[in-house]
């Protein structure tokens, strides 16, 4: 471990939209910013194909080159863009220390500043055909809002019982012709508005009781084969796409001892409207603090945010 830490006046902790807006904004201001990007660099746009919903991009653009045209727009002002994952923190102040690395490599950092945009993880069954297809762009999607479009005037099957699953439900009802929701028990985890909407949706059928075995095709989604966990009967339901909703798990784990989050992990904003933590000089931006909108856009909007308010911090503070 090197025994003279790094001084920097901003440090970004995490390589979404969140954070790579979050740098342009800091680097624009000069606040001279280092990134560090964790340990999947671009975040979970890297995982999608392709995003039509992003202002700007009129014929749409894949995932990953968005994140490969973020991270050269941070750069062209001089983001100091690092490979590395933050290990653990100490945020008792004033100065934010942050450890990025283990063993050998382990470095420490003093940041007068600290915005974290660690995101989200969207969970999945963890089933070999569906990893495969998702990674093939094949039709297995964790997001309907970036992907439903694709499958409009098709049948899709959609897994998970919680207020995600009954909203993106919801939301495919309005594209595709038939939606099929895959529940594993015999009731919702969701909210009863949410779920009075999904049950009196003409095109949505609730399989309850049922588990996702397989899904099947080879280069695209093709249908999905399911089992009755109650008789254990077996059925294969025909899908051009098969969407995952059962929950995120947001990236703050290493912020837990200094940072205050909700009872699901997610960092709460200690003035609405900011993007201040209860901690002075460290902010949070996207996923991290998100568990409702959760769009790239948004995202970059409150990395943007993030980026002003820790600004106007250290201008405050006399640290610029
Ligand atoms: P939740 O954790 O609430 O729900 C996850 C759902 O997925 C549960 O129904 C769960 O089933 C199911 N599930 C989990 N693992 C599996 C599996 N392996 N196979 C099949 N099903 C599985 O996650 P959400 O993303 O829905 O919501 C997260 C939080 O965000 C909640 O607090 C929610 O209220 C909030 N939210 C709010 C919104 C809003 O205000 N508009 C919109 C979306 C979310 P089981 O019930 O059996 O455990």
């Amino acid at each position: 471990m090197s025994t003279t830490p790094e001084h920097v006046k901003c440090l970004i902790i995490g390589s979404g939209p969140a954070g790579y807006t979050a740098a342009i904004y800091a680097a624009r201001a000069d606040l001279k910013p280092v990134m560090y990007q964790g340990l999947q660099p671009g975040g979970q746009l890297t995982e999608t194909t392709d995003v039509d919903n992003f202002p700007g991009y009129p014929e749409g653009i894949n995932g990953p080159q968005m994140m490969q045209d973020l991270e050269a727009q941070a750069k062209r002002f001089d983001t100091d863009v690092r490979t590395g994952w933050v290990t653990e923190v100490n945020f008792e102040g004033p100065v934010h220390k942050v450890y990025v690395g283990e063993g050998d490599n382990r470095q420490e950092i003093h940041a007068d500043s600290v915005i974290i945009s660690t995101g989200a993880s969207a969970k999945w069954l963890g089933l070999e055909s569906e990893l495969r297809l998702r990674d093939m762009g094949g039709g297995v999607s964790a997001c309907a809002v970036c992907d439903g479009f694709f499958y409009r005037n098709q049948e899709v099957v959609i897994v998970g019982a919680g207020d995600t699953a009954c909203e993106e439900a919801s939301y495919l009802a309005k594209l595709c012709t038939k939606v099929t929701m895959l529940v594993r028990r015999d009731e919702m985890r969701a909210s009863m508005a949410m779920q009075h909407r999904v049950k009196n949706t003409e095109n949505i059928e609730i399989h309850w009781n049922t588990e996702t075995l397989e899904v099947l095709g080879e280069h695209g989604v093709e249908g999905v084969r399911v089992k009755n966990n109650i008789t254990g009967a077996e059925d294969v339901i025909a899908c051009t796409g098969f969407f995952v909703a059962i929950g995120h798990k947001p990236n703050t784990d290493v912020f837990r001892n200094w940072i205050d989050l909700d009872d699901q992990g997610y960092i709460t904003y200690a003035q609405p409207g900011t993007a201040k933590t209860n901690r002075e000089g460290v902010f949070v931006s996207g996923d991290a603090a998100d568990k409702v909108y959760r769009q790239a856009v948004t995202a970059a909007g409150t990395g943007c945010m993030a980026a002003l308010d820790a600004e106007r911090y250290l201008s405050d503070k006399g640290l610029h």
